[in-house]
């Protein structure tokens, strides 16, 4: 054999095994199958289901629909305009990728043999998914990755796995995280997501100002929703709801949108406030790109979160998240057809992309 044939002889064997880990791999007792046109044909071998998601349930224990639901949630991703590249375009061309596990031990016990000591992790303070993005290699090759759990693991009150009460939902923030780090690993600044810029944070603060000034009562905001058990586990004050009908219950009464949200949402508005909370507003950004993509208020996932994310979808903050996701570009200055003129007060250069 001479040397060539030599070489090629051994990149074919190198595929050889690249192919067959690339369909399934266990890692610490868990296995996971890449899901494609051939392995999950009713995925419809579209994104993600086109060998960027890993299905790491049994089949035996799989609920039926559930990867369905991952696929057609992520295909919400794409952009409002027609013909335009949106998020969806974006995470597949940057190869992010989506894990279904059945719990977070089982995530914690994957992720940790197939991506060691990395940012890919989840880490033991995660509820219902995680995702983590870094740079690896020679090439600094990005990986990002969006673990989607079965079952929500809470701690508050005792430690417990309960069903996940929606994995649309669950995809929706997680794939915002997802996008919000691509941006982040594909700017000039790459250390510095999106979320944490200092336009964004202004769009949110401004808001909640103004919310302030709009909605002299909260119960045109919170109404009489009870808080759910994931909310409880991300450090909401207690079950109370804001209001019965047009009533402030006593422990809200006198304080403003603010005041409340620090108490009923901190994790997502005073993440500082809570474990494992990520810091600035990148659970803001990751449940408002679940909102602009139609995957938010599912039922009972968080409801009293989702009534002030509601209030502010059409405001700065939500425009702002829906126009990244619509254009893959900062608002513009001035405003455009699908974002306030009124927000775009700052320079677009601010956002270090
Ligand atoms: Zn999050």
């Amino acid at each position: 054999m001479n040397r060539l044939l030599q070489v090629v002889s051994f990149l074919s064997v190198l595929f050889a095994f690249t192919a067959i880990s690339a369909h399934a791999d266990t890692q610490n007792g868990v296995t996971c199958n890449v899901q494609n046109a051939t392995t999950f044909p009713t995925g419809g071998g579209v994104y993600p289901a086109d060998g960027h998601l890993y299905e790491c349930i049994p089949a035996s224990m799989l609920i039926i629909g559930r990867e369905e639901s991952i696929v057609g949630a992520v295909q919400k991703f794409k952009s409002d305009i027609s013909g335009q590249q949106g998020a969806l375009e974006y995470l597949q061309s940057n190869g992010a990728l989506f894990y279904h596990f059945r719990t977070q031990a089982d995530a914690i016990a994957y992720m940790s043999g197939e991506y060691p000591n990395s940012l890919l992790v989840p880490a033991s303070t995660t509820r219902c998914g995680y995702t983590g993005a870094d740079s690896k290699g020679m090439f600094m090759s990005k990986r990002i990755t969006s673990s989607i759990f079965d079952m929500c693991h809470y701690t508050r009150a005792g430690i417990e796995d309960v069903q996940n009460p929606s994995i649309t939902e669950t995809v929706g923030h997680e794939g915002g995280h997802a996008f919000d780090y691509t941006l982040a690993l594909n700017s000039s600044n790459p250390g510095t997501p999106t979320s944490e810029t200092t336009p964004f944070l202004d769009y949110v603060g401004n808001d909640l100002q103004n919310e302030n000034a709009i909605n002299p009562s909260p119960c045109a905001i919170f109404g009489s929703a009870v808080t759910s058990a994931l909310e409880y586990d991300l450090q909401a004050d207690a079950l109370t709801p804001v209001c019965q009908g047009s009533t402030v219950q006593a422990a809200y009464k006198g304080k403003s949108i603010t005041n409340i949200l620090q108490l009923k949402s901190p994790y997502f508005f005073f993440p500082s406030q809570v474990p494992g909370g990520i810091a600035d507003y990148a659970d803001a950004w990751a449940q408002m790109f679940a909102f602009v993509t139609g995957n938010g208020r599912q039922t009972n996932f968080l409801p009293v979160t989702d009534n002030a994310f509601q209030s502010f979808q059409n405001l700065c903050f939500g425009s702002a998240v829906s126009y990244w996701k619509n254009h893959l570009a900062p608002p513009p200055v001035g405003g455009a057809p699908d974002f306030p003129g009124t927000c775009a007060t700052y320079p677009a250069s601010e956002w270090n992309h």
